[in-house]
């Protein structure tokens, strides 16, 4: 029977029918010439694989400007309900509404439906021009919190009621003296939260342990930000202690060696890595940065806040060929919510002119498989992706770097994939 169904969740798992129902917004700019680009892959990989015993059943939902058009909501409520019914879906990149009260509608998004993860996994295709000298040391997957932190969105401008009775709170506080000039002071709060940390910290070392990756790295601003940093670190270790013998962290490896010194920690150390237990340590942010650059391969897992997250996300795609070519996806690992988007902005200077790369949301495409289980539909575009950059038939981000390149338009990389699959 080839019922189109819904995702649905059982026992904590995924049930995903022959015939998913899967919701898409192709997004706006560029958003709808990738978006055909990318469907067209997704359909001819599953066909290829699975004949006509599977096949995703695309819905449209409407956001952005296209929504805002025909209905007059930038995010309309029926999208949103969609969405949360139907658990896994795909996004293009979303214009950000400009004018007062609107935020970003991807945060939006993100904070509706509690997607508390964003995770972007970074890898260096060969082929592929980048600005490094040993981009296949690039190896990382950032898990980024998505809800909290200075993106919260409580914001108030100087001069405002708000920011007026903040800073009666702060003479009230004995806080005042450190406002350098309140009257024209604008300000942000960053709420961070013990439950909000643990599940995105728990998230990661679960992600660190299904791929059998070695090392979960909590990145910071501890030193300076004591309660809001600090603490996601301290929550973070304690998050840790969730995982027992299968984890073993740089707080173990300090107190073995205050008490039998450094050999002893070493040691334990190597034992630790023969028993392929996770290694959890702690890197203040600027230092990850300086680290991340003269030693990517120290790092497989990254989890961080939400600004840190941002900065360092897009930081390491450069490393590996830009923002064109990196997939993302926001998850709730608890109510299995996910939402697979483009990493990119929807760059309305090229819109409609099937010029771009179309591969950060293709492989976006590729998580959003795996995550349903579909790992061979997942492996067969990988494989096809990386075989194109192999071959340099690439789009114009990557071709006027690249002198003995083909140039392909949107629509004909796209082609290109599907006649690898032959
Ligand atoms: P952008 O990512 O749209 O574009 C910046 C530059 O990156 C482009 O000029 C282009 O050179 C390059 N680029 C982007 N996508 C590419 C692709 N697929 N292939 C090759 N090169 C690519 O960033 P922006 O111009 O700052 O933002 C434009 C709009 O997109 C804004 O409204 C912004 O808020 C929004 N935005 C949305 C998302 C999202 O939906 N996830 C993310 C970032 C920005």
């Amino acid at each position: 029977m080839n019922k189109p169904e819904n995702v649905t969740l059982a026992g904590g798992k995924l049930q995903v029918p022959a015939f998913p129902i899967i919701p898409f917004i192709a997004g706006d700019g560029i958003g709808p010439e990738i978006w055909l680009a990318a469907k067209k892959v997704f359909d001819q990989a599953v066909t290829r694989v699975y004949g006509n015993s599977r096949k995703v059943i695309w819905q449209e939902l409407l956001a952005g400007e296209v929504a805002f058009k025909e209905t007059g909501h930038w995010l309309p409520e029926k999208t949103i309900n969609s969405l949360k019914q139907h658990l896994v879906a795909i996004k293009g990149p979303l214009t950000t509404p400009i004018g007062q009260g609107h935020r970003s509608l991807n945060v939006a998004l993100r904070q509706e439906l509690d997607l508390f993860a964003c995770v972007r996994p970074v890898a260096y295709f060969p082929g592929v021009p980048s600005p490094v000298k040993f981009p296949e040391k690039v190896a990382m997957t950032v898990f980024r919190e998505n809800t909290e932190d200075i993106y919260a969105g409580i914001d108030f401008a100087a001069g405002t009621t708000g920011a007026t009775e903040l800073l009666e709170l702060l003479t009230q506080q004995h806080q005042l003296a450190k406002v350098r000039f309140p009257k024209s002071s604008a300000f942000a709060i960053k709420p961070v939260s013990k439950e909000g940390s643990i599940r995105l910290v728990k998230a990661a070392i679960q992600y660190a342990i299904d791929y059998h990756l070695p090392r979960v790295t909590l990145v910071h601003k501890g030193n300076i930000m004591k309660q809001t940093e600090g603490s996601f670190k301290k929550w973070g270790y304690q998050a840790a202690a969730f995982f027992g013998n299968q984890v073993f962290t740089s707080e173990e490896f300090a107190k073995i060696k205050l008490k039998k010194g450094l050999a002893a920690a070493n040691e334990a150390q190597t034992e630790a890595i023969k028993e392929k237990k996770i290694f959890v340590n702690d890197l203040i942010a600027d230092n990850f940065f300086q680290q991340s650059l003269l030693h990517p391969e120290k790092f497989s897992v990254i989890a961080t806040l939400n600004l840190n997250g941002d900065y360092i996300s897009d930081a390491l795609a450069a490393q590996v060929g830009g923002i064109g070519i990196s997939p993302g996806a926001n998850i709730n690992y608890q109510s299995r919510q996910a939402i697979f988007e483009a990493t990119h902005g929807t760059a309305p200077e090229f819109a409609g002119k099937n010029k771009l790369n179309p591969t950060s949301l293709i492989l976006s495409g590729v998580m959003m498989f795996e995550y349903l289980g579909w790992q061979p539909v997942a492996d067969l575009i990988r494989s096809v992706v990386k075989q194109a950059l192999f071959k340099q038939h690439v789009t114009i981000d990557f071709a006027r770097q690249l002198p003995t390149a083909v140039e392909l338009s949107t629509s004909d990389f796209a082609d290109y994939l599907v006649t690898l699959m032959q």
